[in-house]
């Protein structure tokens, strides 16, 4: 069988070429690859800077006895377990080129897999010292940390920024997040910052490192000033100041399909904000009380210094609303984020896959390419033709571009995990993308969708020979 067949427009196929000058990445999106090794030096050499203060207390020499062993073993845990937190605090504070280098994707999993960690060490800390103290007292356990928690200056804080964190962890497990509403889990996850503050006084009164050694108290603190700084920048304060000089304002709202609308809007100077094709901001709409939750939305045209559109599906109240957003509306923003963007491109040919309101970025991209016919190929499935957004557009587009299009339709294969509609029922996963894509090897694959489709389809590129680094995607819900 075969999927090309049904497919409604193919180009002739052409050879791998190298990328031309004009084709490599450019702009402020693009980083150079050593920012990551960068990077991740700093992360590990905070984690060093810590050891070498546990050891410059004598956390070593306190191995040599059981009970302040254990003691030490828990000032340990404690240390790294702080400094994780506030890596993880950083990760998340949307700095610039952290958020280029990596991407909100890989953000997310680098946050969860810190904050796993993290959380971790900080429960052994508790049980260590508490066990390390009791046993130099020759206390039981439970009463030696409650004695901790009244008795020692911080620790009080310390304890209701504890309990903060672990609301916040155990509402993050996965089948505990799908129970919440995003709002409230949203507003839950707030209550880490609280609980970072809250941790900070116990260390500096009572840890011995910092009691002994005033480098390891500026240390400290200039980590936690820059932790709390980033979030003040790059969180709070350069939103406001770029929504306020931008005066971004509703313009249009279109419908596109029974359940999508674009928005387009008009502020000043938007070139100054330099977004890429494929990027996302955060979008606030002041229209009412839903104006104090963010959400995230790409960009659906390449920008043009004038305006910017995003394309929305109906999920739930914010994405519902917009529908009924008046000409005039005043938006507020944060970013451009986002790595799946025209910066990140090593290869002369592209494939673009989007599943439903995935086409969002994939048709900002396909317009913003530098691409001669033949170089992009956009792949766009949905369940019916009547689903497809934006497709006058992207045919448009294509034809003028040469950029060969397939929409791939029809509903779900059951049971199956695939990228692919029942109709293609009898081929693998990359039997159907290899006979679309038959040079797909050779190309960049931009992915966003739905994220069972998108592992699907990843898993599809992977096995047409596609390297994993080649793959750029998007999730749109973690
Ligand atoms: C980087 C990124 C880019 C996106 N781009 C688009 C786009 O171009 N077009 C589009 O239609 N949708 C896009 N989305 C998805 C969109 O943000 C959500 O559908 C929307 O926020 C839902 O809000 P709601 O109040 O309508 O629904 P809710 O009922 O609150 O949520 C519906 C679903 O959306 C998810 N969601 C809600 N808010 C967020 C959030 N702030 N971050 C992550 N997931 C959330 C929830 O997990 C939930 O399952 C994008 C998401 C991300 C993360």
């Amino acid at each position: 069988m075969t999927l090309l067949a049904d497919s409604p427009t193919s180009a002739p196929v052409t050879h791998p070429r190298p990328v031309p000058a004009a084709f490599r990445p450019q702009g402020r999106a693009h980083v150079p690859g050593w920012w990551r090794d960068a990077i991740g030096v700093a992360t590990w050499t905070s984690m060093l800077v810590v050891v070498a203060l546990w050891v410059a207390g004598g956390g070593v020499q306190a191995l040599a006895g059981w009970a302040p062993g254990v003691t030490s073993v828990g000032r340990l845990t404690g240390l790294v377990s702080a400094d994780l937190l506030l890596v993880q605090v950083l990760l998340m504070a949307r700095i610039p080129v952290v958020e280029r280098v990596y991407g909100q994707d890989e953000l997310v999993a680098r946050h969860r897999l810190v904050g796993f960690w993290s959380f971790w060490l900080m429960v052994a800390h508790v049980v260590a010292v508490s066990i390390g103290y009791a046993a130099s007292a020759g206390l039981n356990p439970f009463v030696q940390f409650w004695e901790l928690v009244v008795d020692y200056p911080g620790m009080l804080l310390g304890l209701a920024g504890t309990l903060l964190l672990v609301l916040v962890v155990a509402t993050s497990i996965r089948w505990a997040r799908r129970t919440l509403r995003y709002e409230s889990w949203h507003l839950l996850h707030l209550y880490a910052y609280l609980g970072v503050g809250l941790a900070l006084p116990h260390q500096l009164w009572t840890g011995q490192e910092f009691l002994t050694n005033p480098v390891a108290t500026v240390y400290w603190w200039t980590l936690w000033a820059a932790a709390a700084g980033s979030i003040l920048i790059w969180r709070v304060a350069l939103p406001l100041y770029r929504s306020l000089t931008h005066d971004l304002r509703v313009e249009k709202v279109v419908r596109e399909t029974p359940d999508i609308v674009s928005v387009t809007m008009r502020g000043r100077g938007l070139d100054r904000l330099d977004p890429v094709a494929g990027q996302f901001f955060n979008w606030r709409f002041l229209t009412g009380p839903g104006w104090m939750r963010a959400h995230p939305y790409s960009i659906s045209a390449a920008p043009d210094g004038l305006s910017l559109r995003v394309t929305v599906k109906d999920l739930g109240d914010g994405s519902h609303a917009l529908a009924a957003v008046k000409p005039g509306t005043r938006v507020w923003f944060e970013g451009p984020y986002g790595r799946l963007h025209t910066g990140v491109r090593t290869r002369r040919k592209v494939v673009l896959m989007a599943s439903g309101i995935g086409i969002s970025p994939m048709r900002a991209l396909l317009e913003a390419l530098p691409q001669e016919p033949g170089d992009v190929t956009l792949i766009y499935r949905a369940r019916r033709e009547a689903d497809l957004a934006l497709k006058a557009e992207i045919e448009s587009l294509a034809a003028k571009s040469g950029a060969r299009l397939f929409y791939v339709l029809g509903r779900r294969i059951a049971g199956r995990d695939t990228w692919l509609p029942e109709t293609a029922a009898g081929l693998s996963d990359a039997q159907a993308l290899h006979q679309l894509v038959p040079d797909i090897a050779q190309a960049d694959v931009f992915l966003c969708g739905a994220t069972a489709w998108m592992d699907a389809a990843t898993a599809a590129a992977i096995g047409c020979g596609v390297p994993a680094d080649h793959i750029h995607t998007e999730r749109f819900s973690w």
